[in-house]
């Protein structure tokens, strides 16, 4: 029976990405002329480390695309982080609100600081941080001294919070930072996968004190390997420029630092492939929100007991990764379902384990996980492609194949 099911899965599957008998992956990046002219255009400049204009009109677009927020370039998604959560204040035994359903690097970036994270249960509909249960949460056990808020069951400072867009669908930012502010607790935004998501018509990524960005091989637009840190303060943005770079003191000639800094600026080879991978992210978005739109058409005909997971209400998002959610009574065979598919060659992953699974963070504080337990459970990410599901893209596929 179960078999029956996977397999009818399987069906459904190849008629949203429209072709058969190729291997798929979850999320394959694409590089065309526009791409191969920035880079060489790059590397005959001769300036493809540190400096170069290529990074400074990358984060120019970028800083476009954040309704104006400034834009620090950084090697990748993670050390944004890293240096996102210091800029928040984040220091040694701090606690830091994590999510427990996210990539492992939100927490590695807290622990980079001598932090602790502190894992926060999800809510269903945009599976990111819950803010209606942290509110109850803190309540019980977070106590404000001065202007700080503390743990009172570990004595320790509560920093900071690492909200995260969970395959680009934005979390009710709203309500989380006014959460948060009542607390003095502030609000990072891990905005890895959500790079053109919208909230309420804003961008993922600005909305709050500070922010990061991936442009890992695997996200909706890539550099190879590459992050930002998003601000709206001028002074934020001058601090974390400083950080990523040494924290060389501006001079002609000396080498003079004021403290430890980190080698963490965006090489300018890196940028060159932003900025023409950036150019395209709009031609990308609506590909990918078509993807997923016929995922749910697929679906929702084929009655499988399997639902996608959509936008929440309050948002635009950018479909980084789709997501088939098991039910109650097929979540049982999700293994079942992994194996079929993966035989079959479509790529498919469970979402990752929560965070106090990893030996690293077994004992770390935290909150009732029963949602996010839930949805560790039941998701199944999907190939999603931008160039999936689209007639155009397939034969493209089917020549590129034929051709090796
Ligand atoms: C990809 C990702 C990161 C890390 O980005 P890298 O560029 O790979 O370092 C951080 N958080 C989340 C949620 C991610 O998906």
């Amino acid at each position: 029976m179960e078999i029956r099911w996977a397999n009818a899965v399987v069906d459904a599957i190849k008629e949203v990405v429209g072709y058969q008998d190729q291997a798929i992956s979850l999320h394959e990046p694409r590089f065309d002329e526009t791409d191969l002219a920035f880079v060489t255009d790059c590397v005959r400049s001769g300036w493809v480390s540190s400096v170069g204009a290529y990074v400074d009109r990358f984060e120019k677009m970028l800083s476009e695309r954040m309704d104006g927020a400034h834009v620090v370039a950084v090697v990748n998604g993670t050390a944004a982080l890293h240096i996102s959560l210091k800029l928040a204040g984040v220091e040694q035994n701090d606690e830091v609100l994590t999510p427990a359903l996210t990539f492992i690097a939100t927490a590695n970036a807290v622990s980079y600081c001598g932090a602790i994270p502190h894992l926060v249960d999800s809510e269903s509909v945009s599976c990111g941080m819950d803010a209606r249960k942290l509110a109850d949460y803190l309540q019980e056990i977070a106590v404000i001294r001065g202007a700080e808020c503390y743990n009172s069951l570990t004595g320790r400072r509560i920093k900071a919070a690492v909200p995260m867009h969970v395959f680009g669908h934005p979390v009710d930012m709203d309500m989380l930072n006014e959460v948060c502010a009542r607390y003095h607790i502030t609000v990072v935004e891990d905005a890895a996968e959500a790079l053109g998501s919208l909230y309420k018509g804003r961008s993922a990524g600005a909305l709050s004190e500070v922010g990061a960005l991936s442009f890992n091989g695997n996200k909706i637009i890539t550099t190879g390997g590459g992050g930002a840190i998003i601000t709206r303060k001028p002074e934020v943005a001058k601090m974390a420029k400083h950080w990523t770079t040494m924290a060389r003191i501006p001079h002609r000639w000396a080498y003079e630092h004021d403290v430890i800094g980190y080698n963490y600026r965006l090489p300018n080879l890196n940028a060159a492939l932003g900025c023409s991978q950036l150019e395209r992210l709009d031609g990308m978005l609506s590909r990918k929100r078509a993807l997923a739109s016929r995922y749910a058409d697929v679906f929702q005909h084929h009655q499988l007991d399997v639902s996608v997971l959509m936008e929440p209400n309050h948002a635009a998002s950018n479909y980084w990764l789709n997501s088939l959610i098991l039910s109650e009574s097929t979540a049982q065979f999700r293994d079942e379902l992994l194996e079929v598919t993966n035989d079959q060659g479509i790529m498919t992953r469970p979402v990752w384990s929560l965070l106090h699974r990893m030996p690293m963070y077994s004992d770390v504080p935290r909150m009732d996980l029963t949602v996010a337990e839930r949805l560790e459970a039941t998701i199944i990410n999907v190939p999603s492609s931008p160039f999936l599901g689209s007639k155009e893209m397939r034969d493209s596929i089917v020549s590129e194949h034929t051709r090796n």
